[in-house]
């Protein structure tokens, strides 16, 4: 299975994301965990990221499409994975699918994990008390909304007119919402 995961902040995507690449047999792969965890090992790439994230924009696609290569050229995503928060804007829809066609591949099914966006600023908030993100304060919220809405929201209806968009109502409990997915899922296949 080659699959992504694409929804607005607070969404779920990062939940959900283990347990169904857990059931497929795939990694799961996200960039925001890449890079926070090159913020956490003090690295170059961390040290080059962090502003960026603090203020809730996008990492430069260049280094971005870099590092998501690299991770899919790894042996454990050779039969599969499943990506979670990228692509992010169209050019990196552009970079992803250039990689699968130059290596013979497609993907599978883009899940969109649906949450009415009023929900959305109550559950970062509480993300933010529990996990201690620093980029879940409302400012950066604010910002990263609207990100999502102008640069990744498009991607929904590029998925969709290409036949891939699995849409999943992401309002309920962990189990319930991952059900949904598999079901979905399967159903197409
Ligand atoms: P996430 O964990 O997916 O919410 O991502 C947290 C932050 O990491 C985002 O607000 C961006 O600053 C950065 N980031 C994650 N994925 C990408 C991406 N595909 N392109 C650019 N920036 C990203």
């Amino acid at each position: 299975m080659r699959l992504l995961i694409i929804g607005a902040p607070g969404a779920g995507k990062g939940t959900q994301a283990s347990s169904i690449a857990e059931h497929y047999g795939v990694p799961a792969i996200s960039t925001g965990d890449i890079f926070r965890a090159n913020i956490k090992g003090g690295t170059e790439l961390g040290k080059k990221v962090k502003a960026i994230m603090d203020a809730g924009d996008l990492v430069p696609d260049e280094v971005t499409d870099e590092i998501v290569v690299d991770r899919l050229d790894q042996d454990d995503a050779i039969n599969g994975f499943l990506l979670d928060g990228y692509p992010r804007n169209l050019h990196q829809v552009e970079a992803l699918d250039s990689y699968l066609t130059a290596n013979g591949q497609r993907l599978d099914a883009v899940i969109s994990l649906e949450v009415d966006p009023e929900l959305l600023i109550g559950r970062l908030l509480k993300r933010a008390e529990i996990e201690g993100r620093s980029d879940d304060n409302e400012e950066t919220i604010g910002n990263r909304m609207a990100v999502y809405t102008s640069q990744t929201a498009p991607l929904i209806d590029h998925y969709a007119q290409a036949g891939l968009l699995v849409p999943v109502d992401g309002v309920g409990g962990i189990a319930e919402v991952r059900t949904r997915i598999i079901d979905a899922l399967d159903a197409r296949s």
